[in-house]
């Protein structure tokens, strides 16, 4: 995820795209129009499925989903397994933890015994052919959009942690029974298609596509909708703050416009952005994204609306980059384990450079703004140490570990964000391709390219040489150093390649502190914690690691004022003095102290560009 959790799938079988079906009973003047839509019934006309579902959510105050199951696969046996991760959040969790009051019977009623052979599978025995009734409820407690909630104002459901699946029915038709919470108003917003004339049914084609397509009930409000391509877009949240609504969708059509209009083609009949309430991150789909959206907050200051956007932006254009232009690792899935692929830094980080760009297009944000962008990710990448050890490449394979994009503790000290690496070697990379055609391709022509010939016809994902062969022939030109630059800790020669697009960046090595600890410090309560020792910092050098109270400095009652007051009259060769505690434990630590010095990395244009630089800077950054 990001400020974007991200992600991931897609194939062939994604081109039959569901419509947001939209029922309330009572009928808002803005959900009029989508009354009348109808899906792409392309389910009927295939094979009956084996899985259907009916999910009930009576139990609302106690956060519990209620499913039932109606089985008809053949066999003796069923292992239903509950997924280890969903799409777009590469992370294992445990959704399979979240399960309670499993029961199974047979056509008859009669209890049918099952063990669990390990935590994600539910192992039945069958003693009679015909259908099978499994039941189980669903603990929804985490109001975070790659998982499910429930309370008596609203249901947020992650299919992949409410709906178990069979191995051989995961590439068959399912449908859903949805029966929302009585006391709400009957709306049910999702990606999927309905069957027509059946309550709240909805169908995919497979499991692929359920596991995309997000569901959100409960107390809502519809944004006024708008066309692009004549396709309807609409915004759904809940607890929306206050802010102006048009003027809301008014910028995020211009977000949809701009980020289609880099490829092309909309490939989706219908679009939904779900605002599931305050909190943080997104998750992309086909034809819809989940979004903590806090409204409010976001419309309070330039910059706070400014990272909104952004946000949205890089959530919508991920249903081209990641959903359909994607490293082949990337879908069709399997549920039980980590997908692994190195190419994260193109799937989120180009994402990342995409959302810049949208965002500067669209006319949302400055130059000046995007080139801040562009110089924050360079800082978080280069004055951190983990640049030295991790490659691009690497950090998109191993996301998968513990913690924000697989990094704890001491591990953030040795590893990247491809967040940040990716958007850089996103620019480098277009400009790269931009100078070598003397500005008539780009890397605009380049998604362009992979996503009608793999997505569309191939049908299917990209593997790494292809990508890069794709890029160079673009460009017309070989780039080994490039790509180098995302598969090694080669420092990039980032001056060279801002120039080809007329950019300037400062790379000399000021003095951003004369007296430097190397702590990060926080008030908690009343104590002065210490939250994190930077790496190779005076602090780190005297082996000074994890979370430390601190009790005094310099013999003075210790507090995020008094540190700071004292740092203020200390400069390089000094040293402070701690006392310190952890875990009942009491020590004094002196520190000495050292000179902290980094790279700005800001960008500004070159004042005197040539034609070509000049040409490059004005089709790059828009109007
Ligand atoms: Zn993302």
């Amino acid at each position: 995820m990001f400020a974007c959790i991200t992600g991931l799938k897609c194939c062939g079988g994604f081109i039959n795209l569901g419509k947001l079906y939209i029922q309330m009973k009572i009928a808002s003047r803005f959900l009029l129009p989508f009354l009348i839509l109808t899906g792409y019934n392309a389910f009927a006309q295939r094979k009956t499925t084996n899985m259907q579902y009916a999910v009930s959510m009576e139990n609302a105050a106690a956060h519990l989903y209620h499913v039932e199951l109606t089985n008809t696969t053949p066999g003796n046996t069923l292992d239903l397994k509950m997924c280890a991760w969903t799409p777009g959040y590469y992370q294992i969790l445990d959704f399979a933890g979240a399960v309670q009051d499993f029961t199974v019977t047979d056509k008859d009623g009669a209890a049918l015994k099952w063990n669990k052979p390990s935590k994600n599978v539910w192992h039945v025995y069958k003693t009679k052919p015909g259908a099978v009734k499994v039941s189980y409820n669903v603990k929804a407690v985490v109001p975070f959009v790659g998982n499910v909630y429930l309370d008596e104002t609203r249901g947020y459901i992650t299919p992949g942690g409410l709906f178990m699946y069979l191995d051989q029915e995961l590439r068959n038709p399912v449908t859903i029974q949805m029966m929302p919470y009585s006391k709400w108003n009957n709306l049910v917003a999702t990606g999927l298609d309905t069957i027509p004339g059946k309550y709240h049914t909805f169908k995919a084609d497979d499991f692929d596509v359920l596991y995309d397509s997000p569901f959100l009930m409960g107390q809502l409000e519809v944004l006024p909708p708008f066309t692009v391509q004549n396709k309807p877009h609409n915004f759904i949240g809940y607890q929306l703050p206050a802010f102006d609504r048009q003027a809301f969708m008014d910028d995020l059509k211009k977000i949809v416009e701009t980020g289609s209009a880099i490829i092309g083609e909309i490939p989706y009949t219908h679009y939904t952005f779900l605002s599931i309430g305050a909190g943080g991150g997104g998750i992309e789909h086909l034809n819809s994204t989940s979004l903590s959206f806090s409204g409010g907050e976001g419309f309070n200051s330039p910059e706070a609306r400014k990272k909104l956007y952004n946000f949205i932006a890089h959530e919508y254009f991920h249903h081209y980059n990641v959903k359909r232009i994607r490293p082949i690792e990337l879908g069709p899935f399997d549920y039980s384990k980590e997908n692994h692929t190195n190419m994260l830094w193109v799937s989120e980080g180009f994402t990342v450079y995409y959302e810049y760009l949208i965002t500067r297009r669209a006319g949302l944000m400055t130059a000046e703004d995007m080139f801040g962008d562009f110089q924050a990710n360079m800082q978080n990448y280069e004055n951190k140490p983990g640049h030295l050890y991790q490659s691009a490449t690497q950090a998109s394979y191993d996301t998968w570990g513990d913690g924000p994009n697989g990094r704890v503790n001491d591990e953030f000290n040795k590893t990247i964000s491809y967040y940040d690496k990716g958007p850089v070697l996103g620019l480098m990379l277009d400009f790269n391709i931009r100078h070598a055609t003397q500005n008539k391709k780009s890397l605009d022509d380049v998604m362009r390219l992979l996503y009608y010939k793999y997505y569309k016809q191939l049908k299917r994902g990209f593997t790494e040489q292809e990508f890069r062969n794709e890029c160079e022939k673009m460009a017309g030109t070989p780039m080994p150093e490039l790509f180098e630059y995302a598969s090694t800790v080669k420092p990039p020669d980032y001056p060279k390649y801002f120039a080809y697009g007329g950019l300037n960046v400062d790379t000399a090595t000021t003095v951003v502190s004369n007296a430097w600890a190397g702590l990060n410090l926080r008030m908690q309560r009343d104590t002065l914690r210490i939250t994190a020792v930077e790496y190779q910092s005076p602090a780190w050098n005297i082996n000074l690691r994890g979370r430390y109270s601190i009790l005094s400095v310099d013999g003075a009652p210790a507090t995020l004022t008094t540190f700071n007051k004292i740092m203020e009259g200390k400069k390089e060769g000094d040293s402070i003095k701690l006392g310190l505690l952890k875990a009942g434990v009491k020590q004094d630590v002196t520190i000495t102290l050292a000179k902290k010095r980094e790279k700005s990395f800001k960008i500004s244009p070159i004042t005197a560009p040539d034609a070509l630089q000049a040409a490059i800077y004005k089709s790059w950054v828009g109007k």
